[in-house]
């Protein structure tokens, strides 16, 4: 096998492998950048893609991939879970986005004609001629998978995002590989260890009680796919005594969710978090809910657009009140600076936020500890490529699983060819 590296290589955003086979190609993810002005990955012409494997749903990692649709012949491979949640985005991300993007809606009903419906968990799938592709849980985020690619002898593991923690939703990864000859890992947070899960969640949960208590709103930004769900059950799994509502893109992913449970680590919390909810139906429904003491989850994480935007100008200026983040936010961003700078806009000028503002690391990556206890369950004595981290975390996690585990392990570049 040949492997590229087209976007994600020591960066976060627009991940892509390209992977030759003898007479076949595939990809790994083809991702998209969307912080600022949309960006894709290294260019690959359509005719040389015979496959797109798609590890999950998030656009950093699904962003491009429609591009491949604008002609048939391409087939998409992924769960059926991950198609449905990466739609929703990109409808999304089409509605949206300010700049020209290369493809428009009609592109992903070509998309979705050419994808073939895996389940999380599905093993030794036929690609192309030559490929025998797995699919384990990544713990992640809803359907999302790492890839374990065969060809020619060689075993290869990609992990796309990973999470070795169980969460609300999801059991954590997977990690029967056996025997491998090359792991492309991301290392998001290598570099940076996360508080224990439990204690992130019981310190969320008493400061949810405590703004409602003192009679002031809640309001949680949160990512449409995964984060926003995973509050409703944290809170209906600890029997949460007040109002809990939810507003936006996120119930559309409810709707997907309902219908792919038994991909979720309990379905019954599930159903009974997202039955529970208080379903925002409109604008006076919005303007009582920042009067009404409870929580309220909605998109956008960010704070960038999306209801989150009306519900922080009123919630952000009630002192009684609070906000929590619950996500990392990108430089540059609204919500970034709120967390960094206590500003935000209210009737468009930047104003002090009077509102108690807390951030939760409720994090779907795997931490330090995990990427390394990641590598005590590999068997073999693979070489090691880190992908997916910002500023030196990939060059340095390299180094680091060279010298305690003896793997030849480098941080590629973009544009970087290796054969293995
Ligand atoms: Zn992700």
């Amino acid at each position: 096998m040949e492997i590229m590296f087209l976007g994600g290589a020591r960066e976060v955003g627009k991940s892509a492998i390209l992977v030759k086979g003898e007479k076949t190609n595939l990809l790994l993810d083809y991702g998209a950048q969307t912080s600022k002005e949309p960006s894709f990955p290294m260019h690959v012409q359509p005719k040389e893609v015979h496959s797109i494997l798609l590890t999950h749903a998030h656009l950093d990692h699904s962003g491009g991939v429609p591009l491949f649709f604008l002609r048939e012949g391409v087939e998409l491979v992924t769960t059926g879970l991950t198609l449905e949640l990466s739609t929703l985005l990109l409808e999304d991300f089409i509605k949206l986005s300010g700049f020209y993007l290369p493809f428009e809606y009609i592109d992903l009903l070509a998309m979705e004609k050419s994808t073939r419906r895996l389940k999380v968990g599905d093993k030794s799938v036929q690609v192309n001629s030559e490929f025998v592709a797995s699919f384990p849980s990544s713990g992640h985020v809803p359907g999302g998978t790492t890839i374990l690619l065969e060809n020619g002898g060689k075993r290869l593991l990609y992990t796309g995002d990973i999470n070795l923690r169980e969460s609300q939703l999801l059991s954590g990864a997977d990690l029967d590989f056996g025997e491998l000859d090359v792991v492309i890992t991301e290392s998001t947070y290598s570099q940076t260890e996360h508080d224990p899960r439990q204690k992130i969640e019981d310190e969320f949960v008493s400061f949810a009680r405590e703004i409602v208590e003192r009679g002031g709103v809640l309001l949680v930004p949160a990512f449409s796919v995964g984060r926003a769900q995973e509050l409703a059950c944290l809170l209906r799994s600890r029997n949460f005594p007040h109002p809990v509502a939810m507003d936006g893109m996120a119930l559309k992913a409810n709707e997907i969710l309902f219908r792919y449970q038994e991909s979720l680590r309990d379905p019954v919390l599930f159903r009974r978090a997202i039955e529970g909810l208080d379903v925002v139906s409109g604008w006076s429904h919005r303007r009582k809910l920042v009067r009404t003491p409870g929580v309220i989850i909605s998109p956008a994480g960010m704070l960038g657009g999306g209801a989150s935007v009306f519900y922080n100008s009123e919630i952000s200026q009630q002192p009684r009140s609070g906000i929590a983040i619950v996500a990392f936010q990108v430089p540059g961003t609204p919500g970034r600076t709120l967390l960094e700078r206590g500003l935000t806009l209210v009737n468009g000028r930047p104003t002090k936020v009077k509102a108690e503002l807390r951030r939760f690391d409720f994090s779907g990556h795997a931490g330090r500890s995990e990427l390394f206890e990641m590598f005590n369950h590999i068997k073999g004595h693979p070489r090691v490529f880190t992908v997916h981290g910002d500023g030196n975390s990939c060059e340095v996690f390299a180094r680091e699983i060279n010298e305690r585990f003896g793997f030849e392990a480098s941080a590629p570049q973009i544009g970087d060819r290796v054969t293995v």
